[in-house]
């Protein structure tokens, strides 16, 4: 079957294995008998490290196995997806202590890439929360890893991005919620300056994101509106006559269509939708906000990348350190300024101190900046560009969003990183990475 990921870049011709047994599981990697595989879960990273000619399916392990709710940890197979984690938690008044901007991946994912969310100053990566895990390595084994069992191997599957083998299930640690609604607060910021002093002075809040107007130049560069939150109590709700303080997430009710043409997102829908919402938060505002339209915005468009077209969207996500953030943040946001091309979505994110998992792992205490574009080879000649400002500033590139990355500036990026499975468990990003 034609298989491609979030972004929709590249597709391959790939067969997809589901499996819904652990047995099951080990049975497919021994009829592949040797031939490369990659696992998979939602395939919502965005280019080609859920992509190999054999891809394991985890989405048939489905199944939540034990929940203590005295003790907030749950225990479940790899293939449960966020959206219906939470849609057991949160009437329960528990929650994921590190959500990312999409409820639509699986707990595999979420470790194999070290997923964070808008709290990576206050609570650190996904990873953080994860008790143990049992791993299917390539030689046909099940390994239990945790903080004191194969730590190594522990160590190396998270941020790993698939490469160490198979993640069966996992044991997570919760984190309690009295509603399942958030505090929002929006600062405007005038140029990038002023939104990392406003990042800095907020940086006692649990959440933390900006929104950057991509198309703003001159000493207007980088200007936006900074968003923090907080969890609300009940006492918090007591005047918005919210009639269930616990209440999940909703269903999404729109759709984008496959046929969407390319020529369908144009830079003046840009330009229109960057002045409505510098607009609408041209003073600092406070809302209640339910956790879906708080964590998932996005989520409320099922289908949203086709808005792109059939050709789909790249990303371009990275972090710096912090003493080099504004310089590079800066030359970036001016080589994507000076390439004249269409910057749909700008988001920036305060990273904090970040505890050492595998050596692809993406996160270190600085600011991280994602941009998405509507794929064309003018953006891929963009990339390279940015990839030299990032590397200059000692950055790297989070690898679950990136499609195109050339070995050489991987190498300068993530300079530990090593393969651990190479004859079984490589993508084709960890093929283009390592050069195999
Ligand atoms: C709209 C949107 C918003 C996003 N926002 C954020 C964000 O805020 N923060 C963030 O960190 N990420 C974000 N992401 C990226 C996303 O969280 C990651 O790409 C995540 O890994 C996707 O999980 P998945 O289940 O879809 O895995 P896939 O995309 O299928 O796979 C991703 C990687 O995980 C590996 N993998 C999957 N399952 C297993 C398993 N069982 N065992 C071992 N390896 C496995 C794959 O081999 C691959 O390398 C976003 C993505 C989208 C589409």
């Amino acid at each position: 079957m034609k298989l491609y990921n979030w972004g929709k870049s590249p597709s391959i011709d790939a067969r997809l294995h589901l499996a819904d047994s652990y047995s099951a599981t080990n049975s497919t990697l021994n009829q592949l008998s040797g031939q490369p595989v990659i696992p998979r879960g939602n395939g919502r990273c965005y280019g080609d490290s859920a992509l190999q000619k054999n891809v394991c399916s985890t989405l048939k392990l489905n199944k939540l196995l034990q929940l203590d709710e005295v003790a907030g940890v749950v225990r479940l197979q790899a293939g449960v997806l966020l959206e219906d984690l939470l849609s057991v938690l949160v009437p329960k008044g528990l929650f994921l202590p590190v959500i990312p901007g999409t409820r639509l991946i699986t707990i595999g994912g979420a470790i194999a890439a070290n997923v964070h969310g808008k709290n990576h100053h206050h609570a650190g990566a996904f990873g953080n929360y994860v008790q143990s895990f049992s791993l299917l390595t390539a030689d046909g084994q099940v390994l239990l890893c945790s903080r004191t069992e194969n730590k190594t191997l522990f160590k190396n599957t998270i941020g790993g991005m698939g490469t160490t083998g198979i993640v069966l299930e996992a044991t997570l640690q919760l984190s309690r919620i009295e509603t399942s609604y958030y505090q929002q607060q929006s600062y405007p910021a005038t140029s990038l300056s002023h939104l990392f002093e406003l990042f800095e002075q907020q940086h006692t809040q649990p959440y933390l994101v900006a929104w950057i107007d991509g198309l703003a130049s001159g000493n207007k560069l980088g200007r936006g509106v900074l968003h923090t939150g907080k969890s609300c109590t009940r006492e918090d709700l007591e005047s918005q006559a919210t009639p269930n303080p616990l209440q999940i997430h909703p269903p999404a009710k729109l759709s984008i269509p496959g046929i969407v043409p390319s020529w369908f997102l144009q830079p003046i829908v840009l330009r229109l939708n960057n002045g409505y919402y510098r607009w609408s938060n041209r003073k600092s505002i406070q809302h209640v906000k339910h956790y879906a339209s708080f964590f998932f915005p996005l989520d409320a468009i099922k289908h949203w990348n086709n808005l792109y077209g059939k050709k789909g969207l790249l990303q371009y996500q990275f972090v710096l350190p912090l003493s080099s953030s504004l310089a590079g943040i800066t030359a970036v946001l001016e080589a994507v300024k000076a390439s004249r091309l269409c910057p749909y979505l700008v988001v920036l994110k305060r990273m904090g101190e970040h505890a050492p998992y595998a050596a692809t792992d993406f996160p270190m205490s600085g600011y991280s900046l994602a941009i998405d574009f509507k794929y064309s080879p003018k953006v891929l000649d963009l990339f390279h560009l940015l990839d030299e400002i990032v590397i200059q500033h000692s950055g790297r590139i989070y690898l679950t969003k990136d499609a195109r990355l050339p070995a050489a500036a991987f190498r300068k990026m993530y300079p530990a990183a090593v393969l651990h499975s190479p004859q079984i468990f490589r993508s084709l990003q960890s093929e283009r990475l390592f050069d195999l």
